[in-house]
């Protein structure tokens, strides 16, 4: 068994060829895809099927769906270890107004919100916006 089927087994993801291209795909980016990338990258592909495939990932937690504001929605790997929980692995976006591009930055988790009582939060979105490192050149 190769390293992503594996890793799909871990989560639960019976391994298809699709997933495996769908997972392999998504690794070799560096910023968040949104959909209709997936689907450029596989012309062949129905898209009922790619649409199907990011799904199933988000629903095992291998992808987070990332809403940047520019009303599409995005995706990324999650990190190893990852079970997109609001206190352990939520990390910041960045959306990048030059290149408008959306990056994961997994190091810099969400910080601690305090919500008023009675009020229980089930997932937090945070996209810092602005210039990335590429685009102001440091
Ligand atoms: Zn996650
Ligand atoms: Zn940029
Ligand atoms: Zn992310």
């Amino acid at each position: 068994m190769n390293e992503i089927d594996k890793k799909l087994t871990e989560k639960e993801v019976r391994p298809t060829a699709m997933r495996t291209l769908v997972y392999q795909q998504l690794a070799k980016q560096n910023t968040a895809v949104a959909l209709t990338d997936i689907e450029l990258a596989f012309t062949k592909a129905d898209r009922t099927t790619l649409y199907r495939t990011i799904k199933t990932f988000e629903e095992k937690g291998i992808v987070h769906q990332i809403d940047d504001g520019t009303g599409i929605s995005k995706y990324a790997l999650c990190e190893p270890g990852c079970n997109c929980e609001i206190e352990n692995d939520l990390h910041l976006h960045f959306h990048c107004s030059n290149c408008d591009k959306t990056v994961c930055l997994t190091e810099h988790k969400i910080p601690q919100i305090s919500l008023p009582e009675g009020y229980v939060a089930e997932d937090v979105n945070l996209v810092v916006k602005g210039i990335c490192s590429n685009c102001s050149g440091s």
